[in-house]
């Protein structure tokens, strides 16, 4: 089988950090260009924008889009319109209606759309849903918790109004959302607005389980030292917790093997198998729920936040 010729669209922090190396190593993947408004990555030639791309090198097959979450429907309409398959960073946009829309748009075309959700991917995900399959869940708790200077230094847009702390948050739920074995309902939450700031730097959320249990999530834009990205799950069966961003999982107490296989490696991976078999992956479920965190969410006005 020959490598997809993809491009990157959007050449910031997660395209360096991740998915270069990532695709670099993937045999199902050859980087052939990017589109961007600055240096495209070393050895590729870089565009301005798609249609520009597409008129030089129209054998391009896909897209990865690594842009922030805004105007991502105009880039996934120009993409599908151009024929191409597209994987998307997470979140996958600004607004749930923006991604509802372009997961129709890319359905009726034919296209493959892969809503990625790199957490998901953690090592201990899977591993942990398993376990718990079965199990009496009677309590949950999420503490995520980061330093917004440390992984979105001078990045204007994560402040401008909607994403804010929900930007990281966005991960802990898509891994609760997959490991846990019932739907989530949001019961009260609270969001905490710097005042010098349209998007929120702290939130915690209260949701129960279709069966009633609760779920308690608190998630922090400024925490300094060491990082929190703790799932914490009280079973019948025993104390279930995952680390380091659902890598690491321990049984009361007790360190699982659950391999170390990188996130953006089983990603790349995902989105392989999902172009050989012409199959879409959009699940918006993470994105309702912080949708819903607007909806019923307390707003609070906290102290000015200065990077
Ligand atoms: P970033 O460093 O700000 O890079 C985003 C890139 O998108 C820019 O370099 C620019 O590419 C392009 N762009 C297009 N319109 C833009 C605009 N209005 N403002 C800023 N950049 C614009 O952001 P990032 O951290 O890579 O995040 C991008 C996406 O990846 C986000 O959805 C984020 O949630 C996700 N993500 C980030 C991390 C992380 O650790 N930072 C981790 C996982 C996922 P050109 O310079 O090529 O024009």
């Amino acid at each position: 089988m020959t490598a997809t010729r993809i491009a990157l669209i959007g050449i910031g922090k997660i395209a360096r950090d991740q998915h270069i190396p990532h695709i670099a190593e993937n045999p199902d993947f050859e980087l052939v260009a990017a589109v961007t408004g600055h240096q495209p990555p070393e050895g590729v030639p870089g565009f301005k924008t798609i249609a520009e791309m597409m008129a030089a090198m129209p054998d391009v097959q896909a897209v990865s889009i690594c842009t922030p979450p805004r105007g991502r429907l105009a880039l996934v309409e120009q993409a599908v319109a151009h024929g191409l398959d597209v994987m998307l960073e997470k979140p996958p946009a600004a607004t749930l209606s923006e991604a509802q829309a372009f997961a129709g748009i890319a359905a009726d075309a034919g296209r493959v759309l892969y809503t990625t959700w790199h957490s998901r991917e953690a090592a201990a995900v899977e591993p942990a849903r398993q376990w718990l399959a079965g199990r009496d869940i009677r309590r949950v708790e999420v503490n995520w918790k980061e330093d917004v200077r440390v992984w979105h230094p001078g990045q204007a847009w994560i402040w401008e109004p909607g994403i804010g702390v929900f930007d990281p948050g966005i991960n802990a739920l898509s891994v609760i959302t997959r490991i846990l074995p019932r739907p989530l309902l949001l019961e009260t939450a609270e969001l905490r607005f710097p005042s010098n700031r349209d998007a929120p730097i702290a939130a915690d959320l209260d949701f129960v389980d279709s069966a009633g249990v609760p779920v308690r999530v608190e998630f922090d834009f400024d925490q300094r030292g060491p990082q929190s990205w703790d799932i914490d799950v009280e079973t019948d069966g025993g104390h279930l917790k995952l680390s380091m961003g659902a890598s690491k999982m321990a049984v009361d107490g007790v360190a699982q093997n659950v391999g170390e296989e990188p996130e953006y490696a089983r990603l790349y991976r995902r989105f392989a198998e999902c172009l050989a078999t012409r199959t879409s992956d959009v699940d918006l479920t993470p994105f309702a729920h912080v949708a819903d965190a607007y909806l019923l969410g307390r707003r609070v006005v906290v102290d000015l936040f200065e990077e």
